[in-house]
């Protein structure tokens, strides 16, 4: 009997919850930094045209997207390995971790 109730409870998981990242925990249980500034500084550095940012939730970065020229955000990942970045487009609230690649 004890074997069965284990079988139910797995099936009871759902698959998103199994996809959580503890770095997407973290960052709602902590405000998100201030943003260090309103365009990705690195395009204007450069003379690029940033398509969409993204705001860097360890630290307050804002770097452009991936379909941007300059890639910055991805960048600022890859020096600092700060895990989770926002959206910093209006109306977009979604967040994604870097390192599971998660979604929210
Ligand atoms: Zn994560
Ligand atoms: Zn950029
Ligand atoms: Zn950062």
């Amino acid at each position: 009997m004890r074997s069965e109730r284990v079988a139910v409870a797995e099936l009871l998981t759902p698959p998103w919850a199994q996809e959580e990242c503890d770095h997407l925990r973290v960052s709602d249980s902590t405000p998100d930094p201030a943003a260090l500034s309103d365009t990705c500084l690195a395009c204007v550095e450069s003379g690029q045209n940033p398509v969409a940012l993204r705001l860097c939730l360890t630290c307050g970065h804002v770097g452009c997207c991936d379909s941007s020229e300059g890639k910055h955000a991805t960048a600022h990942h890859e020096l600092t390995n700060h895990p989770v970045i926002r959206s910093f487009e209006a109306g977009e609230s979604w967040r994604w971790c870097y390192i599971d690649e998660v979604l929210t």
